[in-house]
């Protein structure tokens, strides 16, 4: 780990935010840090540490323990529970998107380090502040090269954090995502619809979902070739994301043409709105196909389906209900919108 400069990864240098109400002991603080090449805010009490700490986001909070108006240990307290109440309410406005859920874990993982500096160095201090929330602590008087290794210590371990939470990020977008299109993946259709249906058996709301096929595909791949096929796909994929525009709304790269959308809180008629438009869309592409035995350019078969999910009933009879007005859609001649 010591060959990880702190500022290898940030554009600019760390923030430090220091809370001492000794101002003799504040300048050597800052002297020692900028001499770092830290950047330095400081604050006299631990009420002003709180108001500082959301305005300036530092990257460290050198927190002294014995301070007027509000000291270390609640401060400390106080700042622990600013990062539990935004990781309540990331919580509360993730939904149940179990992608995101890793996101906000790795979040708290990454909540600012916290250092307090206290003179008194006997063991219910140091307790103290461990029991506040403190990430780690050094005595006064000040041991300088102790508070340096300690400060580069958490900001390295800090970054480390970032970075693993970028790599996260990356791993689930891998996991969820198809390729080529940039829809949700078949994985990701799979654990939505669950979510969804339990979520809202619960509320008993309507669940609707659409699977459309591009119609004789096959020989549209065939007439221009793969390359041209992922284009297709990719232009299709696109109009789907257009047309089905609701915050919850999810659509997916179903299979190798199939694509599908889930619907929440949606019945019937909204879902065969959202078909009609997808339809209207993809004619609007004209994408020529003569592999296709209904038109000139390249059109869709669809299949409609809604519920109210139920704990006897399984999402797997919504995607069988869908499927079914799909292969209606396809026997009745293709390009057309099958309710079922
Ligand atoms: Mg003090």
């Amino acid at each position: 780990m010591s060959g990880i400069s702190p500022f290898s990864l940030s554009k600019q240098p760390p923030l430090i935010l220091v809370a001492d109400d000794d101002k003799a002991i504040r300048v050597l603080l800052r002297k020692a840090m900028e001499q770092e090449g830290y950047r330095v805010v400081e604050v006299t009490d631990g009420k002003q540490c709180l108001d500082a700490y959301e305005t300036v986001k530092p990257d460290i909070v050198l927190l002294d323990a014995v301070m007027p108006v509000m000291d270390g240990f609640t401060c400390c307290k106080h700042l622990l529970q600013i990062a539990r109440n935004n990781l309540m309410s990331a919580l509360a406005s993730l939904d149940t998107d179990s992608g995101l859920g890793n996101t906000v874990i790795s979040k708290l993982w990454g909540r600012t380090p916290i250092l307090m500096i206290t003179s008194l160095d006997d063991e219910q201090s140091v307790d103290r502040a461990f029991e506040a929330g403190a990430t780690d602590y050094v005595t006064k008087p000040i041991h300088w090269a102790v508070l340096r290794q300690r400060l580069r210590q958490l900001l390295q371990q800090a970054q480390v954090y970032k970075q693993l939470e970028e790599a996260n990020l990356a791993l689930q977008q891998l996991a969820n995502v198809d390729g080529l299109t940039g829809l949700a993946n078949r994985r990701r259709f799979d654990n939505y619809l669950n979510t969804q249906w339990i979520n809202l058996a619960q509320e008993e709301s309507a669940l609707s979902l659409i699977l459309c096929d591009i119609d004789f595909f096959k020989f549209y791949n065939d007439q221009y070739g793969h390359p041209a096929g992922d284009l297709c796909l990719q232009k299709v994929g696109t109009i789907l994301s257009n047309k089905a525009q609701k915050h919850q709304d999810l659509v997916a790269r179903y299979g190798g043409e199939e694509f599908a959308v889930i619907m929440p809180h949606t019945h019937a008629n909204g879902a065969i709105h959202v078909a009609k438009a997808i339809q209207a869309g993809v004619r609007n592409l004209q994408i020529a196909h003569r592999g296709s035995a209904v038109n000139q350019s390249v059109t869709l078969s669809i299949g409609v389906s809604s519920i109210i999910p139920t704990w006897e009933s399984s999402p797997s009879d919504l995607i069988l209900a869908a499927d079914k007005a799909l292969y209606r859609a396809k026997a009745e001649g293709r390009d057309r919108i099958v309710l079922n």
